[in-house]
């Protein structure tokens, strides 16, 4: 029997042993990764700082420190969550008492991407053993350290038959995606999202899929252009803008767009320093394919700020690009790196028709005071979550769920929402005779 094929089969009997229901053995579970990631913490730390040369602080801040505050929140929640909920019941039976039993589905496979490689195979992980299933992680073969690292320390602290590591590259996601597992929850991009829900229609098991997209952020001529500035360098440039929630391009209103196009450029020098490719701290492009995917979008309009990089290092210098247009190549795809282009408007309404008429973002950032411009943009373009007056920060509160919509995905997760959608919400209606 194959690697996949025996470890689900030796998961799905355990999972019928019905202990990983029991409320205390996930509370423990939950309390032992959490003991495993403090004891691994200078680990995941270097290894981030070796797979994508994120600093100690940022791998603190966007990784470690998320999924802790995941942890203690399942933690603090759990009973209540995993209570049978009692609803109304139709009149036409008043003998009849309606309960809702929320119940693991059994074994569940984390499919991880690379670019929070700790976090997006962690997080997920919480809500799978809060909600009592078993589970298979596979994380991504372009960030081998913590790759390895997550296979080390959930080996450290559970047994396989519960909660295992499965590392390797497309041939191992695509061996696993073989099996029956009993949920799929996939993090990456819309491409392979694809190939995940076709092998997932084979056994009907549900998946939620966290894909990607082009998000946009507006800036309107009322807002507050220091903080938009700061705000937008911090969204766009964390990770080396290889954040699936980075604002990927800038609708800029046209009064204000050079007075904020200087304030970027010294956010950046105060945030990276006068030469970001000096910053010993600032994270790598992945690997030279998207380095030299990323490079050939650096000539597809006028560069207004950076445009500089080192390929043997895989730096890429934040770059603000204008004069780009919509058939650009850089407007064809996700960026997934460092460079912002920048288009201008007077009037918002066919910068909106243009996005609408475009795949559903994963996020959408709109700085403006108006109010009646907010409800606008709200009712008018669907996109996964967002932010008015900031980015980024829409994912790190626990109860917004988080997830995309059509093309960036379906499905959600963060907080309470990381235990539903682990569990399958059993409708029970109990009449007395
Ligand atoms: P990816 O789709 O290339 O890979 C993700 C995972 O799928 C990896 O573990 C990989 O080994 C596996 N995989 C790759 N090809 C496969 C195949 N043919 N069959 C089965 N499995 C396969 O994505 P990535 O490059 O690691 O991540 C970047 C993408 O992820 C971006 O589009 C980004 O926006 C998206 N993303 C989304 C979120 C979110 O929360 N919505 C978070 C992070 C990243």
């Amino acid at each position: 029997m194959d690697q996949a094929k025996q470890l689900v089969t030796e998961q799905r009997t355990f999972f019928y042993t019905g202990q990983t229901k029991n409320i205390d053995y996930r509370i423990n579970a939950l309390q032992q990764l959490r003991k495993g990631i403090e004891k691994y913490q200078q680990r995941i730390q270097d290894a981030l700082r070796a797979d994508l040369n994120k600093s100690e602080a940022e791998a603190y801040g966007s990784e470690i420190r998320i999924v802790l505050g995941e942890l203690d929140f399942a933690l603090e929640h759990l009973q209540e969550w995993a209570a049978p909920k009692q609803v109304p019941t139709n009149s036409a039976m008043p003998d009849g008492v309606s309960t809702i039993y929320p119940e693991p589905y059994g074994v569940a496979l984390i499919i991880a991407p690379w670019n929070y490689p700790f976090q997006l195979a962690f997080g997920p992980l919480i809500g799978a053993i809060a909600a009592g299933n078993c589970a298979v992680i596979k994380p991504s073969e372009l960030t081998p350290a913590v790759s390895r690292l997550t296979y080390d320390l959930i080996q450290e602290i559970f047994p396989q038959e519960y909660i295992a590591v499965i590392e390797g590259e497309v041939e191992a996601s695509t061996a696993l995606l073989k099996e029956k597992f009993d949920y799929i929850f996939f993090t990456g991009s819309t491409g392979v999202g694809r190939i995940v829900m076709k092998a997932a229609a084979e056994h009907l098991t549900p998946v939620t899929l966290e894909l990607g997209g082009k998000s946009p952020a507006i800036v309107h001529n009322d807002a507050d252009l220091k903080l938009v500035a700061q705000r937008i360098v911090r969204g766009k440039f964390l990770n080396a803008g290889q954040t699936c929630v980075a604002p990927d391009y800038l609708l800029v209103h046209e009064q204000v767009h050079d007075e904020l196009i200087d304030m970027i450029g010294a956010e950046i020098k105060d945030k990276f320093g006068d030469d970001v490719l000096q910053n010993a701290d600032f994270p790598h492009i992945v690997n030279a394919r998207n380095f030299d995917r990323l490079s050939k979008f650096l000539t597809d309009g006028k560069t207004l700020i950076g445009g500089r990089f080192v390929r043997e290092q895989l730096i890429i210098e934040p770059t603000v690009l204008g004069d780009v247009n919509w058939e650009s190549p850089v407007m064809q795809e996700e960026i997934f790196g460092p460079i912002l282009p920048v288009f201008t408007y007077s009037d918002l309404n066919p910068m909106l028709d243009e996005i609408v008429r475009r795949p559903k973002p994963l996020a959408l950032y709109l700085f403006t005071q108006d109010e009646q411009l907010q409800d606008q943009v709200l009712n008018q373009v669907s996109f996964g979550g967002g932010c008015i007056n900031d980015t980024l920060s829409h994912m790190t509160s626990h109860y917004l769920p988080f997830g995309g919509v059509g093309e960036s995905g379906m499905g959600s997760y963060h907080g309470q929402q990381s235990f539903d959608v682990f569990s399958h919400h059993k409708s029970v209606l109990k009449r007395s005779e």
